[in-house]
């Protein structure tokens, strides 16, 4: 995948709706490209901001990703 398909499924991959292998793509992509990852850092940030009310519980596999990506973002400097 390029980062233009990367963009085009972010929000899907956001809200969860990709397949599992399509998720891992995405992800795969992610660890080599710094630009996608700023990209779904804010959008994630947007996202969690239109959904503060009334804060459904975050399932353990976003938090789980979520935190891969953090980490990434650390590792990266
Ligand atoms: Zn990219």
């Amino acid at each position: 995948m390029d980062c233009k398909e990367i963009l085009e499924g972010l929000s899907e991959y956001i809200d969860e709706e990709l397949a599992e292998k399509t998720c891992l793509e995405i992800e795969s992509h992610l660890k080599d490209c710094y630009n996608c990852r700023v990209v779904v850092s804010t959008l994630r940030r947007t996202v969690t901001l239109y959904r503060e009310v009334p804060a459904p519980e975050i399932p353990g596999d976003v938090r789980t990703r979520l935190h891969a990506v953090i980490r990434l973002k650390g590792e990266t400097g």
